[in-house]
């Protein structure tokens, strides 16, 4: 899968492409931030010291009815402007949430033309949990 193909499929910008899985039904997608893009998401300063990572995964919009999750290692920074230490932002999804801005679009369309059983039926039931 190409960075090209994370913009046009899941409107994933900035991101690099790891590698794709292919694990009981579902195709985990890894990707990896651009390390020199890292700013403090306090005071937007890009004077920051790395603190670890954290595995987090997303919901993505399916292929096919097979469901997609993005796996980001999310960078913890310290700034050494304001001090704040915090997980950098996730440019494609909003803040503590576990889906993707594509995926809550996706939904939001399906739900204007079926009932919001039947796309939790489509999206839990058939796709699998998440
Ligand atoms: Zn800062």
């Amino acid at each position: 899968m190409s960075t090209s193909l994370l913009y046009n499929a899941f409107g994933i910008i900035g991101y690099f492409h790891h590698s794709t899985s292919f694990i009981a039904g579902t195709i985990p997608v890894a990707i990896q931030d651009d390390r020199w893009r890292l700013r403090c998401p306090v005071c937007r300063s890009r004077e920051v010291r790395n603190r670890g990572r954290q595995v987090r995964r997303f919901r993505t919009v399916p292929i096919s009815r097979k469901a997609v999750y993005i796996d980001l290692a999310v960078q913890w920074i310290e700034c050494t402007k304001c001090q704040v230490v915090r997980q950098v932002k996730v440019q494609f999804s909003d803040e503590h949430k576990r889906y993707t801005r594509a995926f809550e679009r996706l939904l939001l369309d399906l739900s204007r033309q079926m009932t919001i059983q039947a796309v939790d039926r489509l999206f839990w039931g058939e796709l699998g949990s998440g």
